[in-house]
């Protein structure tokens, strides 16, 4: 197999920084193709891992929201060639009655091939380096990632990668809770916890779907005021107003959704006590499903269950339409800035980074 010398930002303490680092990477495999980044977002949940790594552990190559310019492929992959446009999602197994179904976001195997730092058979293509990838199918935080057909989507020549590459996870899971996990229909309620990237493509969606209201929660003015720019009726800052009771005003009763990506606890108590009767939360949050008195219920969602092949072209398709305006989201980092891109999301001042790794 081939060995490619490429530079990763590569995690070895915990909490980062991340250091750019020079790497080699055995691939493309047969049904894999090497790609050549040039975007990534940074999503949330790689800045998780940073933060909760532990220092024991071989080091990682992080990022999941790439995107940029097919360079090799293997023999058995058919739907892309050399010099296509693409766009990374999350990885799943391609085999199991969940995938066979068309649900990849309900793989058997979702967890090992997105968080196992390996491939599906347990290899691992910087192994000479000492470091790990494979990260959601692809650790994107590199100048080239090897994906396979079921992470990768085609896309037009005419957008710039560099703007679509965080349409693989967060706009995706945000956008695809509010259209295919809840399947929101028109002039039904809904709050939004936490107005970040996830937070802000539910906004969006929501309007797209007709949900009346729409009431962003969070405690950054500056993502507030760009919330009811984006699809928000109403705002209300945690920081000052009391929560359940603004949204009593509004509705004059609960909301029948709300979107709750903020991961914390109070939150999730808060999100239950808003509900109406046969409400739903969905739980952005990585935690389960329960049932709830009086038809409410809790639902825990993974990357929107959203197919990546036929969800990405459609939100592309309403971007170019005007109706989801994601690039009001994005703030642009030269690669080698990724640990002030990382800092500056964290605390809330950019909503979502996306890193410039090379040229188209
Ligand atoms: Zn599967
Ligand atoms: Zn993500």
């Amino acid at each position: 197999m081939e060995v490619h010398r490429i530079r990763a930002a590569v995690l070895r303490k915990k909490g980062g920084p991340l250091e750019i680092e020079s790497v080699e990477m055995e691939g493309p495999r047969e049904d894999e193709v090497l790609v050549r980044l040039v975007a990534s977002g940074i999503c949330h949940t790689d800045i998780d891992f940073c933060d909760d790594w532990d220092e024991a552990d071989t080091p990682v190559v992080l990022g999941h929201e790439g995107a940029g310019v097919i360079d090799r492929v293997g023999r058995s992959v058919k739907t892309v060639r050399r010099g296509d446009h693409a766009v990374l999602s999350y990885e799943s197994c391609g085999h199991c009655r969940q995938c066979r179904s068309g649900h990849p976001a309900h793989c058997k195997r979702l967890y090992e091939a997105n968080f196992g730092f390996k491939r599906l058979d347990g290899s691992n293509a910087l192994q000479r380096s000492g470091v790990r990838g494979h990260f959601f199918g692809q650790s994107s935080f590199a100048t080239h990632a090897l994906a396979t057909e079921r992470n990768l989507v085609k896309v037009s020549k005419d957008l710039s990668l560099e703007l679509l590459a965080p349409l693989g996870c967060g706009l995706q899971t945000g956008a695809g809770t509010v259209m295919n996990s809840l399947k929101v229909s028109a002039g039904k309620s809904m709050a939004i916890f936490g107005t970040g990237a996830v937070g802000m493509a539910a906004a969006m969606a929501a309007r797209i779907v007709g949900a009346n209201p729409v009431i962003g929660v969070d405690i950054h003015p500056m993502r507030l005021k760009l919330a009811l720019e984006l699809g928000a009726t109403h705002v209300i800052d945690n920081r000052h107003d009391e929560v359940a009771s603004r949204i009593a005003d509004i509705t004059g009763s609960g909301v029948d959704y709300v979107v709750e990506t903020t991961a914390n606890p109070k939150m999730h108590r808060l999100a239950i006590d808003v509900l109406n009767p046969q409400g739903t939360v969905a739980l952005l949050t990585g935690e389960n499903g329960i049932d709830l008195p009086e038809g409410r219920r809790t639902l825990g969602i993974i990357e929107g269950d959203a197919v990546p092949q036929r969800f990405i072209p459609e939100l592309i398709a309403l971007y170019r339409a005007g109706q989801f305006p994601f690039d009001r989201l994005v703030k642009f980092y030269d690669f080698s800035e990724i640990n002030q891109a990382i800092a500056d999301a964290k605390r809330g001042d950019t909503i979502k980074p996306v890193l410039r790794i090379s040229e188209v």
